[in-house]
């Protein structure tokens, strides 16, 4: 892919702004022109054009995937709809029937299901395994697995897993080893240089960042399967949108800036938590009470906006918490300027067989908060009323119902 001129500024948070601003633009506008076009007039039969139909490409999306391919450090990008039609592409691109994946058993809601429920169905056969444990995932391989794919952190738990380790696994092996790096982004964790041989995202979330857009990207080493992947993309017609697309290069340009202060936001929040007698638990990967801590801190600059925690009030009080609170937003997106708290349980991983659930420690008073870019103070007087009616109902609601019953 040709990168623009001036995509090689050896610092992030330059090659952020500048990976997008094209030198030779028409007008010199310093934005990428959002192309909002179909069709691209061909000058001749057989004119070999850049492009031609923007279901095959179009060049405010190619103008992302420079932007996105620069800002990683890979050579190769493609931008897709959805983080879920960037997995699908990918999966549908490199799979047949009879093959294998070996996938975490902490992974996102989606990715689960594509696997589990439709892929299945085709003659792909899937092991969810904890890719905490390298060892665990080396034992899971077999002569046809194709992917590992692993997200770190992992949604919903946080969960860590050694990126270096899983590449360790899958080296001299057939096997791709496919990373999420949804959560962090390149900003915080270079997964490419750990030796992740595919780099996947959801930029509906930190990258876009702005609750605005959905899609996503698979940025990748290797050409052959780049190719592959673009002649996937173009038959199935799972591309990004123009407007998406330029959209998620305003986002990219903020990235490195936001994901900075997400993090800072987090570990705040995180410790306030952590000091709490409500709280039993909290999954933070630069928290050094994490079971992940050792490996967040070799691979990661920063520990990202998710945090995941549990009211010793379980379930009851998960509920009365979200629905108590006043400045953070109760949905099912994570990675935006507003800070955003999920269930889990009844909401992102409802897809999620119970059991299985439990097993992973999606238990059904995990709440995952995305921590966004207000006052640090602010979200945790939201929380801290929250926690306080979460505590209040599960003690008072009992001596009132049995009144009424
Ligand atoms: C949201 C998400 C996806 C799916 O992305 P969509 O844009 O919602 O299709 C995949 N992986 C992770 C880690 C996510 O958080």
């Amino acid at each position: 892919m040709a990168s623009l001129p001036s995509a090689d500024h050896p610092r992030l948070q330059t090659r952020a702004i500048h990976a997008s601003v094209d030198r030779d633009a028409p007008f010199g506008s310093v934005t990428t022109p959002l192309i909002q076009s179909t069709t691209f007039r061909q000058s001749a039969i057989g004119d070999d054009a850049a492009h031609t139909y923007s279901r095959a490409s179009n060049p405010t999306v190619a103008a992302l995937e420079a932007a996105l391919a620069a800002f990683e450090g890979l050579p190769y990008a493609l931008a897709f709809s959805t983080g879920m039609s960037a997995i699908t592409t990918l999966l549908l691109g490199t799979l047949r029937s009879g093959d294998h994946v070996v996938c975490g058993n902490v992974v996102y809601g989606g990715t689960y299901r594509l696997l589990d429920q439709i892929l299945r169905q085709f003659g792909v056969a899937t092991t969810f395994v904890d890719a905490s444990d390298a060892e665990a995932v080396r034992a899971a391989l077999r002569p046809n697995t194709r992917h590992v794919i692993v997200e770190t952190p992992a949604n919903p738990t946080l969960d860590v897993c050694d990126v270096a380790a899983l590449a360790d696994v899958t080296r001299d092996t057939d096997t791709l080893l496919v990373v999420d790096n949804t959560f962090l982004t390149a900003a915080l964790q270079d997964v490419g240089a750990l030796g992740a041989d595919v780099v996947v995202y959801s930029t509906t979330k930190y990258i876009e960042g702005h609750n605005a857009t959905v899609g996503g990207a698979v940025l990748c080493k290797d050409e052959v399967l780049h190719n592959r992947l673009d002649f996937i993309r173009k038959s199935l017609g799972t591309i990004q949108s123009p407007q998406n697309a330029w959209l998620t290069i305003r986002g990219l340009k903020t990235l490195p800036l936001r994901m900075e202060r997400h993090s800072e936001n987090a570990l705040l929040v995180a410790q306030w938590l952590e000091s709490r007698d409500e709280v039993a638990s909290v999954s933070y990967p630069f928290l050094k009470s994490s079971a992940g801590y050792a490996t967040a801190i070799r691979q990661q600059r920063a520990g990202g906006g998710m945090i995941a925690f549990e009211l010793k009030s379980g379930f009851d009080g998960a509920v009365t918490f979200c629905r108590s609170l006043q400045c953070a937003i109760l949905a099912e997106n994570l990675g935006a300027v507003e800070s955003i708290v999920t269930h889990p349980a009844s909401m992102t991983h409802a897809d999620v067989d119970p059991a299985e659930r439990e097993r992973t420690g999606i238990t059904d008073g995990l709440i995952r908060v995305s921590i966004g870019l207000e006052d640090p103070a602010d979200l945790i007087q939201d929380f801290d009323q929250a926690i306080q009616r979460a505590k209040r109902s599960s003690v008072s609601t009992k001596p009132a119902t049995e009144v009424v019953s």
